[in-house]
């Protein structure tokens, strides 16, 4: 390894530890910073810390906030009648890009994935149960990725909802094995129009 000073080592490592950041982008983005204006280095990071230390996931829908209930589940113009379930946050992001989707969200935090060991136990399949229990909710879309995991998933909430509400699942057009996040907004309105019971 060449012999960078401790301190650049270090920023290198903690840059390397990002998604998509290898040890060149990172090595290129450590010395962008060591020759960036302060300023502009100190409200990078603190921007980090803030965001770090301000945003959390809401406590009915699990999607991410800076408040104490996050906009979507406190605004009285959204359709409480229809919930919208995705694995994560970049998920419902997605979907509010289309502009189609005037309903609530449940955030699961995450997709069945018996290999990695993750079971409907981890993820915030209780507390939907709850909110179908409580909530006047009609519908529940399952608008999880059209990979193994997300069918898995959505099968699995779809035994489990289907006697109390009525459940269906994005329209094909989302290709197989891809992540709702990069779905552009067209493609994703358009199985969104055209759900389907299960
Ligand atoms: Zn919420």
């Amino acid at each position: 390894m060449d012999d960078y000073p401790q301190a650049l080592e270090r920023l290198i490592d903690a840059l390397q530890t990002l998604p998509t950041v290898g040890p060149k982008s990172a090595a290129r983005l450590a010395f962008h910073i060591l020759q960036a204006p302060t300023s502009e280095v100190e409200a990078l990071a603190s921007s980090l810390l803030e965001t770090r230390e301000r945003i959390h996931p809401c406590p009915t829908c699990f999607h991410l906030t800076d408040l104490e209930i996050c906009s979507i589940c406190s605004d009285p113009r959204r359709d409480a009648t229809i919930l919208c379930v995705v694995g994560q946050p970049k998920d419902a992001f997605a979907i509010e890009r289309t502009r189609e989707f005037r309903g609530k969200y449940h955030i699961l935090q995450g997709l069945i994935n018996p290999i990695e060991g993750i079971t409907a136990e981890r993820l915030r399949v209780r507390e939907l149960h709850q909110r179908v229990r409580e909530e006047p909710i009609r519908e529940v879309i399952l608008a999880t990725d059209p990979t193994v995991s997300g069918e898995a998933t959505a099968l699995y909430l779809n035994r489990e909802l289907e006697d109390l509400v009525q459940v269906t699942r994005l329209a094909s057009g989302v290709a197989v094995g891809s992540d709702l996040e990069y779905t552009d907004e067209v493609t994703l309105g358009r199985a969104l129009r055209g759900r389907r019971a299960l």
